[in-house]
């Protein structure tokens, strides 16, 4: 189970290591914190 690293929320996985979302440094970001942040403030909140 993979939880978004800004929100904490549970991202659904599609199948293998696809998730719903995307990795940023290695960290997982669901598409809502996607939609809300930039990957500039992304890359600061999960650095
Ligand atoms: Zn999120």
């Amino acid at each position: 189970m993979v939880k978004c690293t800004i929100c904490k929320s549970q991202i659904q996985g599609t199948f293998l290591e696809k998730i719903n979302g995307t990795y940023v440094n290695k960290k997982p970001v669901c598409q809502a914190c996607q939609g809300k942040f930039s990957i500039k403030e992304i890359k600061e909140k999960v650095a």
